[in-house]
């Protein structure tokens, strides 16, 4: 078994490896290929496949340069907006972005037409929330 780990580690040798974007790739094939049971045709499993085969292509790609970005591309754009969703208090808190400079606000709940003035920008408007 020792064997084994040292040999995966020098095939893993200037290799991409699994990255964030790896990892979300496997979860969205998992996700697809059971959701294939409520899907005719087998299209969803297909597709969970060749996203399994995508996320492996990429931790064994040599090309790392590529790759960094695509996952810096997959972290900028999907996985920190999800993750900044998901720390939010949807419950009590409006959460909008300021017309002006794009700053993520939040105010609370459910008392009506507010006047904002924005934390970044210092620019005013109304929000009803
Ligand atoms: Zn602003």
């Amino acid at each position: 078994m020792g064997n084994f780990r040292y040999k995966l580690a020098q095939f893993m040798i200037g290799r991409n490896g699994f990255d964030t974007f790896c990892h979300a790739l496997l979860k969205l094939s998992l996700f697809l290929i059971i959701a294939d049971i409520i899907v005719p045709g087998r299209i969803l499993q297909k597709i969970g496949l060749l996203t399994i085969f995508y996320s492996y292509f990429r931790a064994f790609s040599r090309n790392v340069v590529r790759r960094r970005a695509e996952n810096y591309w997959y972290v900028e754009t999907i996985d920190m907006p999800i993750k900044a969703y998901r720390g939010r208090d949807h419950k009590n808190y409006v959460y909008f972005k300021c017309p002006t400079c794009k700053q993520t606000l939040r105010a609370p709940k459910g008392r009506g037409k507010i006047r904002v003035t924005c934390s970044r920008c210092h620019s005013k408007f109304e929000k009803k929330v």
